[in-house]
């Protein structure tokens, strides 16, 4: 048989009944049958059936929650009883993926629960590719929601799970060590998708479509411009020497802290000496009205008492617009063809409709999402792929210049 790409829910409960697994290469970042054997053998430790369809769409069945419609109509199609069905598939413009429980099997919240439990701070599904979700899902599900932290973690790490590593960021920071670039690798592997769905065509052309369309939808709310931004981020500086001065007295920050203060604070000042109040100068002055307010938060929380934040992570800004301050929560925020779990400040988080901060590039200017054109900000997400943003934005102020 051949791959399923558009099936109708009868040909793919067919199929599924032949082989429980249906990932076609689209999916399989470049090792396919890794993946595919990966899940099989999940499949066959479980003692209730298990079944795993990834198709780009489902004929009639495209809506919003369409992973969740999928497996509830193939539960029927197969016979009903205990089962676990992972799909992942087209719902509305983007694609999502659902692992659901029937009957007996083991309650799909188990793997919601170890997701809190393991990444208490959100981010569980940084760095993992979608087959890789589905079978760390299902290991959960196996393993009666018991799974070690290790084992959890483990799947983020390894191939075939991970995602695909050739897409890491370039440069040499070093951040090739640090589990937080897994996510740019994934942001990277979404453009990968992207490439995969051109090649099937139609369902790119409808994505495509479908996004600009929200995209296009209203008028965005007014935000500061490449002027108030530079104001913005030179009142932070200021505000940072003094704290600075004041924490020195204390007995200075420790090392880790200094590094990272002292890295954006000059990184955040060379940014500013280099750039004016253009419209095109607005994707760098974020970048240092971001350095800026990692400095202070690092001295803040030293001054405070209240130590570095878990793992020495750095302050994060809203990734839908860094104007916004600390993304203090995380959501899924689609980017090219996928959904990306990134961090969002609380009005994101819960808004139903995005305004992704947009910047101007290009010889005509265009203005586009400042993560869909190709710079270090893009690369670094601001940010949210790396926990030292200063040291890739630093390189490329080296380099000659940030990239726009
Ligand atoms: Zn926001």
């Amino acid at each position: 048989m051949g791959e399923l790409l558009d099936p109708t829910l009868d040909e793919l409960a067919t199929a599924l009944r032949e082989d429980p697994v249906q990932v076609p290469q689209m999916f399989g970042n470049g090792r396919t049958e890794e993946v595919r054997e990966g899940l099989h053998e999940i499949v066959e430790e479980a003692d209730f059936p298990v079944y795993v369809a990834m198709v780009p769409q489902v004929v009639d069945v495209t809506g919003e929650d369409a992973a969740r419609e999928v497996a509830t109509l193939l539960h029927q199609r197969l016979g009903g009883g205990d089962a676990v069905i992972a799909v992942h598939t087209r719902e509305g413009e983007y694609l999502g993926t659902e692992v659901v429980s029937f009957g007996d099997a083991p309650g799909e919240e188990l793997a919601g629960r170890a997701a809190s439990e393991n990444a208490p701070g959100g981010g569980a599904n940084y760095g993992l590719s979608e087959p890789g979700l589905i079978a760390r899902e299902l290991t959960v599900l196996l393993r009666d929601g018991e799974i070690e932290p290790s084992e959890w973690a483990s799947f983020a790490q390894q191939d075939p799970w991970r995602a695909p590593e050739d897409w890491h960021a370039g440069g040499d920071d070093g951040a090739g060590a640090d589990g937080s670039t897994w996510v740019l690798a994934l942001l990277f592997g979404a453009f990968a998708a992207g490439a995969a769905f051109v090649v099937s065509g139609v369902v790119a052309d409808r994505l495509a479509a479908a996004r600009r369309a929200a995209l296009e939808r209203g008028t965005a709310p007014e935000q500061p411009g490449p002027e108030d931004v530079r104001a913005e981020a030179e009142l932070e500086l200021e505000a940072l020497a003094t704290e600075l001065a004041g924490a020195l007295g204390e007995g200075g920050l420790g090392e880790q802290a200094r590094v990272r203060v002292d890295g954006s604070y000059d990184t955040a000042r060379t940014l500013l000496e280099r750039t004016g109040t253009g419209r095109d100068d607005l994707g760098d002055l974020v970048g240092a009205l971001v350095l800026a307010r990692v400095a202070r938060d690092e001295v803040a929380r030293h001054v405070s008492g209240r130590g570095p934040r878990p793992g020495g992570q750095p302050w994060r800004p809203c990734f839908v617009d860094p104007r916004h301050g600390e993304g203090t929560r995380t959501r899924r925020v689609p980017v090219a063809d996928r959904l990306l779990e990134v961090p969002a400040c609380a009005a994101c988080a819960d808004a139903e409709r995005l305004w992704p901060m947009e910047v101007a590039a290009g010889p005509l200017g265009r203005t586009r999402p400042w993560y869909e054109h190709d710079t270090v900000w893009s690369r670094a997400g601001y940010g949210a792929f790396v926990d030292d943003l200063w040291r890739p934005a630093a390189d490329a102020l080296r380099a000659g210049g940030v990239e726009r």
